[in-house]
């Protein structure tokens, strides 16, 4: 399954904050075959005869080039597929030395995508000595896993998946868990997040699955599912696969866990998706792309050197160039000048305009944006409902941590809230000429309710 990496911040704003890539040494080649995975029917466009291991020469080109467009001093490579443990260490040993001569001018770290199947001994020592950050992909309990987690002969891969977690936590492998939320799987939103928190994992990102069944307009020849929505046109074709996700089940998915963890496990579980709600809700950038106020500069780089506007976008129409000819900045320039970064705000419906979390939402990513609004305007998201129930219901709570946070104390106190009313007394420093806060009061107060 080809996801994003949890703790992988995709970064969105500015020149300065340089662009983001994301690499597919060995493409859409997998060992398993997940039913819900959009990344697998990318062998079509690659045709018979292919061989999906990125070429050393292809390699050393974008390691120098990424690193060389990146005007911040840390450069982060994520390796993702397919499944790109099907390379073997050595690949990864050969990037880290290709990367060394790196090291005194930047500081470079490196991320890996996996199904966590292939992980062995050999591999957890070395991605600990080279303090990899592994993204394991894990739907929850054998149940909820092997529903739609399955390798090509049918079986489910839970056990092997566990295997290899196991494999991570006894080398002490920083990891963080990528769970995806197919239809089934958002009708189990407690017994996921229980298994988690009883298997000790720490850090988990809760992505949606949505796909569209392709029809003539919208799929392209080999592919089994519709392609990007049209923005700014009607979709005719909105019917959606089976395992993709209800939009309000999706919503009261995340709903029903982070009311669990609101009151007993903030600052010791990270939940992605409760923090960058926190963090809009803050005003912040938001770190991830889907609730970015623009796309543009999340590339993916293929195998053989292909570069894509972005890895859910790896269609003929937003290739790029190729990192044998091009470099990253043309490439990102190229991306720019089309327009698909900012088309993510401008083509927003007025629906999403108005919307009262829209600051939060950011009317999600542009590929599944092939619903209409009630006033029949086109370029809504697929999973509208789910979202806005979803951040108007956290809203008191993002509310009542923000005031925390202004207060100088850790969010995580929003849990004796649920006790009592939690009143903050706060010293309030005097300077000579009056108080920080402008009063005469040399406290304050400040009641947290998030009831
Ligand atoms: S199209 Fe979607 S996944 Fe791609 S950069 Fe935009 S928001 Fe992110
Ligand atoms: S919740 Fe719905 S209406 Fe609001 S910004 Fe998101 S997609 Fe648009």
């Amino acid at each position: 399954m080809s996801t994003h990496n949890a703790k992988t911040e995709r970064y969105q704003d500015g020149p300065a904050t340089g662009i983001h890539v994301v690499a597919k040494p060995v493409g859409p080649l997998c060992n398993l075959d997940c039913e819900y995975c959009f990344y697998l029917e990318k062998r079509a466009l690659f045709g018979t005869g292919e061989k999906y291991r990125m070429p050393d020469q292809v390699l050393s080109r974008f390691i120098t080039s990424y690193i060389r467009s990146q005007p911040t001093p840390m450069v982060e490579f994520v390796w993702q597929g397919g499944e790109p443990t099907l390379l073997g260490v050595d690949f990864f040993k050969r990037t880290i030395e290709l990367q060394k001569p790196f090291f005194g001018e930047k500081s470079i770290t490196n991320s890996l995508q996996t199904n966590g199947t292939l992980l062995t001994d050999e591999w957890c020592a070395f991605l600990k000595e080279y303090n990899f950050m592994v993204g394991i992909s894990l739907d929850g309990p054998k149940e909820i896993h092997d529903r739609y987690r399955r390798d090509p002969d049918g079986n489910g891969t839970f056990d092997r998946v566990m295997r290899g977690l196991r494999l991570l936590q006894k080398y002490g492998v920083d990891y963080n868990v990528m769970a995806c939320v197919a239809r089934e799987t958002a009708k189990h939103p407690l017994d996921t997040y229980r298994f988690f928190k009883d298997e000790g994992i720490e850090f988990i990102q809760f992505t949606p699955i949505v796909e569209r069944m392709p029809d003539k307009q919208s799929s392209q020849p080999g592919l089994r599912l519709a392609g990007p929505a049209v923005l700014d046109q009607e979709e005719h074709q909105t019917e959606v696969t089976p395992w993709t996700v209800i939009p309000g089940e999706y919503g009261d998915f995340l709903i029903a866990i982070y009311e669990e963890w609101v009151r007993n496990d903030v600052g010791k579980v990270f939940v992605m998706n409760f923090e960058w709600a926190l963090n809009a809700w803050i005003g912040n950038p938001s770190p991830v792309c889907v609730h970015a106020n623009q796309c543009g500069r999340s590339l993916v780089i293929e195998h053989n050197g292909e570069v894509y506007a972005c890895d859910h976008l790896v269609y003929p129409e937003y290739r790029l160039g190729n990192i044998t000819k091009n470099t990253l900045r043309e490439m990102t320039a190229r991306s720019f000048q089309s327009g698909f970064g900012t088309r993510k705000e401008t083509a927003l419906p007025r629906w999403c305009k108005e919307c009262e979390v829209l600051a939060a939402c950011r009317g999600a990513c542009p590929k599944h944006r092939f619903a209409t609004t009630c006033h029949d305007e086109p370029g809504l998201h697929y999973l509208c409902e789910g979202y806005r129930r979803f951040f108007l219901h956290i809203r008191k709570y993002c509310h009542a941590m923000t005031q925390l946070l202004e207060n100088g104390l850790p969010a995580s106190r929003i849990m004796d809230a649920f006790k009592g009313p939690l009143v903050i007394k706060r010293q309030v420093h005097q300077q000579k000429s009056g108080s920080y806060f402008g009063g005469p009061s040399p406290t304050c107060t400040t009641k947290i309710d998030p009831q």
